[in-house]
């Protein structure tokens, strides 16, 4: 007897619990042999007073199978309630999102025939760390950070997923033409890690058009690795436009645990009526079974359930007249796959999964010497209510002195000063530039702290600063627009 594999389920609320019933009566009679601990998450435990929405003895649960098949749940209405997605897929440090997007014609409807994508999302970098302030009375600012290492993650978890499911080409989408730094990065590290899959296709787009590109030829692409932003929202068109969102499950992949879900939600009005289409829960346990290395059972349950789908055994969401055979329920829906366990699809081509290979030692990468940095100056941010660039500039060049001097003068990213013109918008939040007096001379922190206390004597309100470095001589920061 094979040994059975323990995994945490959560039931979840709405639909969840009757999709989740549904999944594991396919899973198990496809020969899966798993080990199953029940937790609760989800809207009982958000009612109970736990903002979270999960318990202390759920993450004991999660921390030792490693492996969590998890039904929707519903967050209940009204502040204080934090995402238990999101807190769960920081916690167990869940870097990668992968979501297959593919159509089912000519069995679900579909706006394109062929497509066959899979999105891979970086979960846990960019705009999603979270780091927000309000500047000014009319200003908020939100970091985008983006490190080398969490690239080299997701890049390198990107290629090797092609590898293992025979994939063709990887796709990387940024914006690097505007943020040259941060999605700069991105991009570079894609470039450094394609190389070491001569076999494995890559390309980058940039963001914009590559969406426009996947929006309407979306067989032009493969396997696409994005930053956080564009992949939440590009992981939502792929699988729209696949023409089947009750149908996409998804992987969020760690280096210790993963969580594997459906990508809708608990659609309350649905529960409770055996109505709901178990198929992208069931898909996200298929991701699960190849992850826990249960090719065979993952191979048997999603070609007898592409056999269903082919045989037209469809749900209220994806019935149509034309297409559709038998309108069924979520549990008449599970008893037809099981039924065609075993069985391969006829039209749709079979899937086959094999056995993990190890994963490629990732190549000696030469190990990035530590820059040498320097300090050369200071970007200084202010509240100046008034918003005319050329009276704040008159009252910072009074604080000018100690070997710094005031270099630029920018609103939004944008230089007003000097040389600005009046036509220019400014809101009420600027950005003052010191550098040294004298061209090439170092900058020290004792000259920083010194302006600063002459800009409080002055009575301008600072509301942050941040260091001008250059790494082995090269600016670690970009120039005003018109700088
Ligand atoms: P939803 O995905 O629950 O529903 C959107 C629409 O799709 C509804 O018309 C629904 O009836 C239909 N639908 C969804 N899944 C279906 C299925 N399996 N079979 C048939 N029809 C299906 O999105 P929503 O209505 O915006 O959100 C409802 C609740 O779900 C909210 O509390 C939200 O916070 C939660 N939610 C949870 C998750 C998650 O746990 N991963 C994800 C998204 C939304």
């Amino acid at each position: 007897m094979a040994v059975k594999v323990p995994i945490t389920v959560a039931h979840g609320d709405g639909i969840g619990p009757e999709i989740m019933d549904a999944t594991l009566r396919i899973i198990l009679a496809a020969g899966a042999p798993l080990d199953i601990e029940t937790i609760e998450i989800g809207e009982k435990v958000y009612l109970r007073g736990n903002t979270a929405g999960i318990e202390p003895s759920a993450w004991e649960s999660l921390r030792r199978t490693r492996v969590f098949l998890k039904a929707p749940i519903t967050t209940p209405q009204g502040g204080g309630f934090k995402s238990l997605n999101v807190t769960t897929r920081k916690t167990l440090g869940l870097y990668a999102n992968v979501r297959p997007c593919v159509s089912y014609y000519p069995f679900v409807k579909t706006k394109h025939r062929n497509m066959n994508v899979v999105i891979v999302r970086e979960n846990e970098e960019d705009l999603y760390a979270g780091i927000e302030y309000r500047l000014t009375d009319n200003e908020m600012e939100c970091l985008k950070l983006i490190s080398r290492q969490g690239s080299e993650k997701i890049v390198r978890y990107a290629f090797e997923y092609a590898r293992q499911h025979n994939r063709k080409k990887v796709t990387c989408f940024t914006k690097d033409n505007i943020m040259k730094m941060t999605d700069g990065l991105f991009h570079r590290v894609f470039d450094e890690i394609a190389a070491e899959y001569p076999d494995i296709q890559n390309e980058h787009w940039i963001v914009d058009i590559g969406a426009a590109k996947l929006a309407d030829t979306p067989e032009a692409f493969d396997v696409i690795v994005m930053p956080n932003l564009y992949g939440d929202i590009l992981s939502d068109v792929a699988a729209q436009i696949a023409g089947s969102v009750g149908l996409a499950g998804s992987a969020n992949i760690g280096d210790h645990c993963a969580m594997f879900e459906a990508i809708h939600g608990s659609a309350p009005r649905r529960a409770g009526q055996n109505l709901a289409n178990p198929s992208g829960l069931l898909l996200g346990a298929v991701l699960m079974l190849v992850h826990i290395d249960q090719p065979e059972a993952a191979e048997r349950v999603h070609n007898g359930w592409l056999r269903t789908l082919e045989e037209g055994v469809h749900t209220y969401d994806i019935y149509t007249e034309d297409l559709s055979k038998q309108k069924v329920g979520t549990r008449e829906f599970a008893d037809a796959v099981i039924a065609r366990l075993g069985k391969k699809p006829e039209t749709f081509q079979p899937v086959s999964y094999a056995h993990k290979r190890p994963a490629a030692a990732a190549q000696a990468r030469r190990a990035q010497p530590h820059s040498k940095t320097e300090l050369v100056g200071v970007d200084v941010f202010l509240e100046w209510p008034s918003r005319n660039a050329n009276d704040l500039a008159n009252s910072m060049k009074r604080v000018d002195g100690d070997g710094l001097k005031l270099l630029i003068i920018s609103n939004r990213g944008l230089k007003v000063w000097p040389e600005g013109i009046p036509e220019t918008f400014c809101t009420d939040s600027f950005r003052c530039r010191y550098t040294a007096a004298q061209t090439g001379t170092p900058v020290t922190q004792r000259q920083v702290l010194s302006l600063l206390e002459r800009l409080d004597a002055a009575g301008l309100a600072v509301v942050k600063t941040e260091s001008l470095r250059n790494f082995d001589g090269k600016p670690g920061y970009t120039l005003s627009q018109g700088e």
